[in-house]
């Protein structure tokens, strides 16, 4: 499958493997990851949440049932919940969730949302569980011709090293612990380049540190649609 369809099983994948319940997915853009959160049997909850209102008004559909769902019933109930707002904020709806996904989203940021992003995801949100994807720069020299980034919006692309600072300093100030994995394998002889997609799971070590802090949010999402 295409490098996005990877991501998106990739992360669907750690969710059931550390058999979360609740999940919000950060700059969700079309809701394309709703469909493979839906086959994790230990989801309950799912939060799609994009500062783009066009964007997710155009991709409500995604969330609603298909045929399928009614034949092949799912054990526990799941509600899809889709917001605007942006990863920065914290909506007090969201507060509890237990895991949080980030695919593709960091490198969109310039430094001082990315800087609010992580003080909220890992400072308020404190999720037990946070998987985070951007692209891994050391990989780019095998596009040919390759010049500046693989997208026009995105306002950096790290090598693995500078990932994997950011993610370990990130870990270390939070209370996390940290591996780095990825999807999109090079072609033979390139493997030293590593994956095309950077990714890296934060497990927190800890009880959360500071629930007073987490009563802060007030409901700042504008909520867009519901599953059911
Ligand atoms: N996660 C998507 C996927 O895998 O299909 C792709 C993400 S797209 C490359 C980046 C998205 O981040 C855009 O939809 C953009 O609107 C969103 N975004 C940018 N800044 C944001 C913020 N501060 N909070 C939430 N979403 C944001």
């Amino acid at each position: 499958p295409p490098l996005y369809i990877q991501r998106y099983y990739f992360v669907a994948e750690v969710m059931k493997k550390h058999n979360v319940e609740s999940v919000i997915d950060f700059g969700c853009s079309e809701c394309k990851l709703a469909p493979f959160l839906k086959q994790v049997p230990s989801i309950q909850q799912v939060a799609l949440v994009d500062i783009d209102m066009i964007c997710l008004e155009m991709s409500t559909f995604r969330i609603k049932p298909v045929l399928y769902d009614f034949l092949e019933k799912r054990l526990k109930p799941l509600t899809v919940e889709i917001f605007c707002g942006s990863a920065a904020d914290m909506d007090s709806r969201l507060m509890d969730f237990e895991a949080i996904s980030m695919i593709e989203l960091i490198e969109h940021l310039y430094p001082d949302t990315l800087e609010a992003v992580r003080e909220n995801v890992f400072g308020h949100h404190q999720p037990r569980l946070v998987v985070i994807t951007t692209p891994n720069a050391d990989f780019n020299q095998l596009f040919p011709g390759f010049k500046g980034f693989r997208h026009a919006d995105h306002k950096f692309e790290w090598t693995r090293e500078q990932f994997q600072s950011w993610c370990d300093y990130t870990a270390d100030t939070w209370g996390y612990d940290v591996n780095y994995t990825g999807v999109g394998e090079a072609p033979e002889g390139f493997t030293h380049l590593g994956l095309c997609s950077q990714a890296a799971i934060f497990q927190r070590k800890v009880e959360h540190t500071c629930k007073q802090e987490k009563s802060i949010g007030s409901e700042c999402y504008k909520k867009i649609a519901q599953s059911n």
